[in-house]
C-alpha cells in the first residue's frame, strides 16, 4: 500500500535530506550557558525579522504560549482571547495550571472587535472581578480555518489594549502563513505586540521548536519562566540549524500550500454537500462541517478516509480539518479531495 496522504496537520512533515545535513553539521554548545552558536544565530535573526529587541527559543508552541502568559500576567488574572484559540482549547488547561489565569473567549471566526474587547475587559479594582491584564490574538487562527486577522483590526485592538492598560500577545504559530497570504511583512505583523510567538515545526517543516520575541526585559523574564517550566535545553543548535534552514528554504514556498488548500476546498465544495465558507480558506487550513442531514459524523468520516489512504482530523462532532504542507503535492491534494467527495456524496 502507498503511504497515506496525511492532511491531519502541517506538523507531520519530516525534515528533508538537506535539512538533516545542516542539522548534522550544526555548530553547537550548551545553550543554558548561552554558548550554542546556532541558537544564538537563530535568535538574533528572528529578533531582527520580527522587529524586536530579543528572541528566545522554546521547544514547542504550547510552551511558548505558556511562558508568554506567565510572563505577561499574574495568577488570578483574566486573559481575553478569540473564541477557540489554541491556548484555550489545545493546551490541556495549561493557562490555568501554569500561569494561573482564566481565558475569556470572545468574537467569532477567529476575530473579535474592539467593542467586544472593551465589553470583556473587567473594570480594575472592583471587589469581585478578576483583573483583565492581557489580550491575545491568534494569527492565523487555527480552529477558525487558518484565517488571517486583518492588520487594521490588529492595530485597533492593540491600540485599545494600550488605552485599557492590557498587555498584548500574538500567538503567531502560523504568522509566516499570515504574512505570505496578506503580503504584510513579519515585523509589521509583530510590531503592535509586547510578545510574539512563532513556530518552526508547522508550515516551515522543521522537526521542532518555537520562539518568543519581545523587548529585552520581557525576554529576560521569559527565559526564567522557560527554565522553571523545564524548557531550557543544551545542544539545541541541532534544532536551531533546522529552523534557520527552514527560514531560508521553506518560507518562500508557503503560497503553494495556500493554493493547494484552496484547490482542496473548491473541489470539496463543488462535489460534496459540506458546509464550507471559501472566504475562510486564506492559508493552508480547510475547516468544513457536515450538515446534520448527513448520516456520517466527523470521526466516522476520518475512519473511512483513513481506509482510503487519506488522513484528516475530526475537530468536533461534525467538523473536520485538513491542512496542507510541504510533504503533500498538488496532485495528492486533488486526490484527497476526490476521496473525500466520493465518501461524502455517497
Ligand atoms: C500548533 C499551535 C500551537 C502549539 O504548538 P506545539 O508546538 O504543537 O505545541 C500554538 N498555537 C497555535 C495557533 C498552533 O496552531
Amino acid at each position: 500500500m502507498t503511504a497515506p496522504i496525511d492532511l491531519r496537520s502541517d506538523t507531520v512533515t519530516r525534515p528533508t535530506d538537506a535539512m538533516r545535513a545542516v542539522m548534522a553539521a550544526a555548530p553547537v554548545g550548551d545553550d543554558q550557558y548561552g554558548e550554542d552558536p546556532s541558537t544564538n544565530r537563530l535568535q538574533a535573526r528572528m529578533a531582527e525579522m520580527l522587529g524586536k529587541e530579543g528572541a528566545l527559543w522554546l521547544p514547542t508552541g504550547t510552551m511558548a504560549n505558556q511562558v508568554a502568559l506567565r510572563t505577561l500576567t499574574r495568577p488570578g488574572d483574566e486573559v481575553v482571547a478569540s473564541r477557540e484559540s489554541h491556548a484555550a482549547w489545545h493546551e490541556l488547561g495549561g493557562a490555568a495550571a501554569n500561569a494561573g489565569v482564566q481565558i475569556h473567549e470572545i468574537g467569532q471566526g477567529g476575530l473579535f472587535s474592539v467593542d467586544e474587547l472593551r465589553a470583556a475587559t473587567k473594570p480594575r479594582n472592583f471587589a469581585i472581578f478578576p483583573t483583565t491584564t492581557l489580550v491575545e490574538i491568534e494569527n492565523t487562527h487555527n480552529r477558525a480555518g487558518g484565517v488571517v486577522v486583518p492588520q487594521d483590526l490588529v492595530l485597533s485592538i492593540c491600540g485599545v489594549a494600550r488605552e485599557l492598560r492590557l498587555a498584548t500577545f500574538l500567538d503567531g504559530a502560523r504568522l509566516w502563513n499570515a504574512s505570505a497570504a496578506s503580503g504584510v511583512a513579519l515585523d509589521r505583523l509583530a510590531a503592535p505586540f509586547d510578545l510574539v510567538a512563532v513556530a518552526f515545526s508547522k508550515g516551515l517543516g522543521a522537526p521542532g521548536g518555537s520562539l518568543l520575541a519581545g523587548s529585552k526585559a520581557l525576554i529576560a523574564d521569559a527565559d526564567r519562566h522557560r527554565r522553571r517550566m523545564g524548557g531550557a535545553m543544551r545542544q539545541n543548535g541541532i534544532f536551531s540549524a533546522a529552523a534557520l534552514h527552514a527560514i531560508d528554504h521553506h518560507l518562500g514556498r508557503l503560497p503553494e500550500d495556500h493554493a493547494n488548500a484552496r484547490l482542496l476546498a473548491e473541489r470539496l465544495l463543488a462535489g460534496a454537500p459540506v458546509q464550507l465558507d471559501l472566504r475562510t480558506v486564506q492559508t493552508n487550513i480547510v475547516v468544513f462541517h457536515l450538515p446534520v442531514s448527513m448520516p456520517l459524523d466527523a470521526p466516522r468520516v476520518c475512519t473511512l478516509a483513513r481506509e482510503r489512504g487519506v488522513l484528516v482530523n475530526a475537530f468536533g462532532p461534525r467538523t473536520i480539518r485538513a491542512v496542507t504542507h510541504l510533504d503533500v503535492t498538488q496532485m495528492q491534494c486533488a486526490s484527497a479531495a476526490d476521496v473525500l467527495v466520493a465518501l461524502l456524496s455517497a
